[in-house]
């Protein structure tokens, strides 16, 4: 089987070849140009399939909330203008009959960690996504939870500080104001002046001010994983982000949070996310292989 998957996102359109023992071929991106609208995105992919021969299923992972049914857009935000309602999957199989599975890109990612990664053997799990927000997915008996509209797992919108920080959902005291990997980048520069990316922030480790924001930053991420323990009783989180890839940060968040947890709930880890770039366009593609 020859599986062509796409993984949507702000900045790029990455896509690769995928084989039924779901080897990644060929890789490669373009840019999303998300400004230019939706309906742009959905041309630019049309071309790429139509340059493609004997493609017999594709996979779509997207950035926005997607109701994975009927493979459409039910909301975007504003990033990708005029996205929300795309039906995408309809679009891609009136054009080229090819079979098509559509998927938000946090959920793709989570079944690519749930069958080839870091939670690859565990039925039940949660995933967050550490970014410029915090994405999150929930796994329930080997089945991805969706929630009556497709949006279950919006971990970076629960409250962890009431009446705290403005938050782009409108919202404020978010998990993701205070936890997600820019929270930290904005945290450092409030207390240093200085604008520094996550690689330039661990590069200064030693510096004892960052350092301290860096243990601070933890403190919040510990904070919001403490009530979704107490929900899920996980025994695996799949924690994700190129910031996790920090080895301090999630040796820490183990430390602190089992110093949280009544002890019955000691039994979680978390664990990084294995697939990295690779789990969104793995998890599309296996969806894809499992339609019938
Ligand atoms: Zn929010």
């Amino acid at each position: 089987m020859k599986i062509l998957s796409f993984d949507i996102g702000g900045t790029e359109i990455k896509y690769a070849f995928c084989d039924e023992n779901f080897n990644l071929t060929e890789k490669k991106s373009v840019p999303t140009n998300a400004h230019e609208g939706g309906a742009r995105i959905i041309e630019r992919i049309m071309k790429i399939i139509k340059g493609c021969e004997n493609i017999d299923r594709i996979g779509i992972s997207t950035a926005g909330q997607v109701d994975s049914v009927k493979g459409e857009i039910i909301f975007a935000t504003d990033s990708i203008p005029g996205y929300t309602g795309t039906k995408i999957k309809e679009i891609i199989e009136s054009e080229t009959g090819i079979p098509t599975a559509v998927e938000n890109d946090v959920n793709s990612a989570a079944i690519g960690e749930a069958v080839f990664g870091a939670a690859k053997g565990f039925d039940s799990f949660i995933c967050l996504t550490y970014g410029t927000g915090i994405g999150g997915a929930i796994f329930i008996d080997g089945k991805l939870f969706t929630g009556c509209s497709f949006s279950a797992g919006e971990f970076g919108h629960i409250v962890s500080h009431a009446g705290g920080k403005g938050c782009t959902c409108g919202g404020f005291g978010c998990y993701e104001a205070y936890a997600s990997a820019s929270a930290l980048v904005n945290a450092v520069k409030e207390k240093t002046g200085k604008s520094m990316n996550g690689r330039e922030i661990f590069e200064n480790f030693e510096n004892p001010q960052i350092k301290n924001v860096i243990d601070c930053w933890i403190d919040e991420i510990v904070i919001g994983l403490k009530s979704l323990v107490y929900i899920f009783n996980p025994k695996i989180i799949v924690a994700g982000g190129g910031i996790m890839n920090e080895q301090y940060i999630t040796d820490e968040i183990n430390i602190r949070l089992q110093k949280e947890l009544m002890p019955s709930f000691r039994k979680v880890r978390v664990v990084k996310a294995l697939m990295g770039n690779d789990a969104n366009k793995l998890g599309a593609a296996y969806l894809a292989s499992k339609i019938n």
